[in-house]
Order: C-alpha cells, then structure tokens, then sequence
C-alpha cells in the first residue's frame, strides 16, 4: 500500500491542513529559520502530519499528534548546501499538532512558495511508488505530476537510500513523506530540477530532518 499526496487545488495560505506552500503554523516560541551558510532565512516548504497516515484523509493536521514543517534555503539556489540533512541550508521543525498559529513572515529573503498547494492523500494498494502513482493517474485521468509525492511507508529514492541518523539518539529516523517539485513547473519547489524532497523525524527525540536528490 502506497498513500499518495495529490494535489487538491489552492488552499488558503494559513489553513490547518497538509500543504506545500504559504504561512507556516509554529509554536508561540518559533524563530523563523536563518541559512547557515548565507545567513538569509530560509523558504517554508510544507507542514506534513506525522503519525498514522490513515487518519489524515481529510487532510486537516490539526488532528495529527505531530507535524513536520520543512524549510530550505533559496536566497542563492544551489549554493547553500541546501540537498544535505545536516549542512545548515534546510531544517525541518517537529511540532506538536496542536496549539500552532500562523507565524510572522520576515520580510527580506526568499521565504515563500509561490503556490500554496492543498493536498489530499490517496490510498492506492500497490507497494511500488511509480507504479502507485501510475494506477492513480490513469484511474482519476489526471497528470503523474498532480502527485506532489508520498506520505510515510518506504522511500523511493532516485539515488542510494540516505536516511539521516538521529543527530540526539543517533538511531535511523522515521521516514514522514516525501515530496516532488509540484505540479506546475510555474510554481514548483527546487529540488535541483526533477528531483524529490525527502522528510523524516525522531519522535522521542523531538527532531526533524529534510534531504533531497536529483
Ligand atoms: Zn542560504
Ligand atoms: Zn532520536
């Protein structure tokens, strides 16, 4: 069984559902993140539920124990290490899925996706993501690329498996989801073009981490 994310038309930039794109819902606490290598903040990319994908059907995060909210540098494309789990150009924040409020946006840098995507998650009973994604589209006669990606179950790589260790417990993290590019090259995240992100967390340890390939 493959949960796909599908594209569900544009969401509001602040709702409380599993999106790509627009206003993160943080914490009270919450400083957006700076890039370490350019100092510049970083682009919120998704919020993402982390817990058992079934109950997220309807695509709201409020009533998920946990979520996942992915950020990445692109105040210089490409030359922030932004790819790397660990080098400081994207961090990924795990937040209790309750008590979140939209945050204040910085006002300098490249901090927002220029589409903010809602996301609908589809149960297809296959294990093999591609072929998921293809019985999708034909079954509801939409494009691959309306499939913004996976929610939990196995990675699918498009280089060797890099699933981060822990940088607390040092244990393999737990894989969350992982994301394409989007469905309109127009408005799409950057993941070196054509390439897929890939988010994880440690529960018990309170920490997220983001990664992507080409
Ligand atoms: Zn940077
Ligand atoms: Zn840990």
């Amino acid at each position: 069984m493959t949960t796909l994310m599908t594209y569900a038309g544009p969401a509001d930039d602040r709702a409380p559902v599993i999106r790509t794109g627009g206003v993160p819902l943080v914490p009270a606490a919450f400083t957006w993140p700076l890039c370490a290598t350019c100092s510049g903040p970083m682009m919120f990319l998704a919020q993402l539920p982390v817990d058992d994908p079934g109950a997220h059907v309807s695509g709201s995060v409020t009533d998920a124990r946990h979520i996942l909210s992915v950020f990445m540098c692109q105040n210089d494309p490409g030359l922030c290490e932004e790819w790397d789990p660990f080098a400081g150009g994207n961090q990924a924040f795990l937040f209790p899925g309750s008590g979140l409020a939209a945050v204040v946006v910085p006002t300098d840098g490249v901090t927002l996706v220029p589409e903010t995507c809602g996301i609908n998650c589809a149960a297809v009973d296959e294990d093999d993501y591609h072929t998921a994604r293809s019985q999708w589209s034909q079954a509801h006669g939409r494009p691959v690329r309306d499939v913004l990606g996976q929610l939990a179950g196995t990675p699918s790589w498009l280089q060797a498996d890099e699933t981060p260790a822990c940088p607390s417990c040092g244990r393999a993290m737990g894989f969350v989801a992982q994301l394409e590019e989007g469905h309109d090259h127009r408005t799409s995240m950057n993941f070196g073009g054509g390439g897929r992100g890939y988010a994880f967390a440690c529960t018990p340890c309170g920490k997220g981490s983001f990664l992507w390939q080409c």
